[in-house]
């Protein structure tokens, strides 16, 4: 097979496999019998999942044992040294910063968008344009401050014209968030708006109809509720908005023993 032919072999391959995963598909079993040894840069791989003891249910059934997040030792600084100059998704092309998740790498919460906007972009930090100031007065209201947190985005370009971030774009960049959940390990994830739910928990289910009710992400409680920018178009959502907030309160506080 000459070159030209590998090099688009490979590049069909992982096109499929980004399809795939944006499907929710997991992983796929390889026969090392067959495959070819091809020496092409490692993609970004999302940290992996420990599965606890099989769980034994009614009339002895074996249930599918419940996925759990290891904790991981990387360092911020290395899986941003990793992300660097990053052209993997097209989004690259119009950015002018890549915006890094930032804010307390012991959080208890974490808060999670779908991309930079404009302000973002232009001081390469998450949420400090109008919407990141209504965030920094949600979390203030219960009674925390925007220190204690963590706050990022599945994606850390922003997409031209703030259109939400396609699919193939989310699933490229996301496995770096996911690194950084494993390092950190928050309690309690808040995620804002319909995009960034629908990319982290590989959901087709809607904002309207999740928000409210804990998900869970690899045993980490998971509160869905709207983005910032939506409440500043239809402030009447920001009622629904404080009572996911709330519960999202009463549940640290009701786990306070937490080493952290
Ligand atoms: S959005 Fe993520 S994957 Fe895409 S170019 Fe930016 S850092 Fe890279």
């Amino acid at each position: 097979m000459s070159q030209e032919e590998l090099r688009d072999l490979v590049n069909q391959t992982k096109k499929q496999l980004e399809h795939l995963k944006a499907l929710g598909v997991e992983g796929i079993q390889v026969s090392t019998a067959t495959a070819p040894s091809i020496a092409a840069p490692p993609p970004p791989t999302a940290p992996a999942p420990v599965a606890s003891e099989p769980v034994t249910s009614l009339f002895g059934d074996l249930a599918p044992a419940p996925v759990k997040l290891t904790k991981s030792s990387e360092t911020f600084e290395q899986i941003h040294a990793e992300i660097g100059d990053c052209t993997r998704c097209p989004l690259h092309l119009e950015r002018t910063h890549v915006v890094h998740t930032e804010g307390n790498r012991k959080a208890r919460l974490m808060f999670v968008g779908e991309a930079p906007g404009a302000d973002e972009d232009a001081q390469a930090r998450p949420f400090v344009g109008r919407a990141g100031q209504l965030l920094t007065k949600i979390i203030e209201a219960i009674g925390m401050k925007r220190e204690e947190v963590l706050i990022g985005n599945v994606n850390r370009c922003r997409p031209p014209g703030n259109r939400a971030p396609m699919p193939d774009e989310a699933s490229t960049c996301k496995p770096f968030l996911l690194r950084e959940i494993a390092v950190v390990q928050p309690e309690v994830i808040v995620v804002l708006g319909n995009t960034a739910m629908k990319n982290l928990l590989d959901t087709r289910e809607g904002i309207t109809r999740l928000r409210g009710n804990f998900q869970d992400y690899k045993g980490i409680k998971v509160m869905p509720t709207f983005h910032p920018a939506y409440l500043l178009r239809d402030p009447s959502k920001k009622r629904e908005t404080w009572e996911d907030l709330k519960k999202v309160r009463d549940y640290l506080d009701s786990h306070r023993s937490s080493d952290r």
